[in-house]
């Protein structure tokens, strides 16, 4: 599933073609994504309007469209975003494709189809961006603002950094680098974490986010870029994915144990139980 450096990445990608184009027709597939405006809200709203901002919050990608208008994207499980020269062949699984001028064509493509599309008219801001936290990099997040947030928290740490109503854009995957990173045991529970066990996950968080930006993402199953390439951050990731392989700190195998209905894989030495 796409977090956040996956569609920071989609973002940068798109923004050099798409801004300032204008979107003419749009195509519609037969089948509908989980959540999806209806055809007529999108087929309304969309065609003869110019792109003039795209933007990222958490996991959703933000189409600010002329005249107000505002296109939501959330890419959910196995959602893709492939730009192409137009007019597009019929692709398996594209739900919509955004035919633009210059004879560029954004094709949303969902295997899964948990991905969103929803458009929004002038002056409403979009209702799902109220559930999204702060962001990672923001200033107004501090190690005293966790705290803050985990305090008389009984949740887990994983469960607690995985919340997108509290920081916006870590998934499973992130979570787990984090937090070896940081040496803390992802089932300790969020509210004891000391203000310097926090310094410590809020700046592994940003170098690790800011990292797997530089590399393109992390491809473990689905993700590809907006030109259809692979991330590379996959190449370091240190525990996910790697059970029973060696810490490549400690040498421990590094174990996964079930949290929350995901995999958390951590390595038992480095992330002691306090
Ligand atoms: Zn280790």
């Amino acid at each position: 599933m796409p977090e956040l450096p996956e569609v920071e990445v989609i973002l940068r990608g798109l923004a050099p073609s798409l801004l300032g184009r204008r979107i003419l027709r749009l195509v519609i597939g037969e089948k509908r994504l989980r959540r999806e405006s209806p055809p007529e809200e999108l087929q309304e709203w969309l065609p003869g309007r110019a792109i003039f901002g795209l933007e990222r919050r958490g996991k959703y990608l933000l189409f600010r469209l002329e005249g107000g208008v505002t296109l939501l994207l959330h890419l959910g499980m196995t959602g893709r975003l492939l730009l192409g020269s137009g007019p597009s062949p019929p692709l398996p699984h594209v739900h919509l494709v955004l035919e633009m001028e210059g004879g560029l064509a954004l094709a949303f493509q969902d295997v899964r189809r948990f991905g969103q599309a929803l458009v929004f008219p002038p002056g409403v801001e979009p209702a799902p961006l109220s559930q999204v936290g702060r962001e990672p990099f923001s200033r107004e997040v501090t190690p005293e603002w966790l705290a803050e947030a985990a305090r008389g928290r009984s949740r887990t740490l994983k469960n607690f950094l995985m919340d997108g109503r509290v920081l916006a854009g870590i998934g499973n995957i992130y979570a787990c680098e984090i937090l070896f990173a940081a040496r803390l045991h992802p089932a300790a529970p969020a509210g004891r974490l000391s203000l310097g066990d926090w310094t410590r996950v809020l700046k592994e968080t940003r170098r690790i986010l800011n990292a797997a930006i530089a590399k393109g993402g992390t491809t473990v199953s689905d993700y590809l870029n907006s030109r259809g390439e692979t991330g590379l951050f996959q190449l370091e990731l240190l525990v996910y994915g790697r059970e029973g392989e060696p810490c490549r700190r400690c040498g421990q195998a590094v174990v996964r144990v079930s949290q929350g209905g995901r995999s958390t894989f951590f390595c038992p030495k480095c992330q002691k139980e306090r």
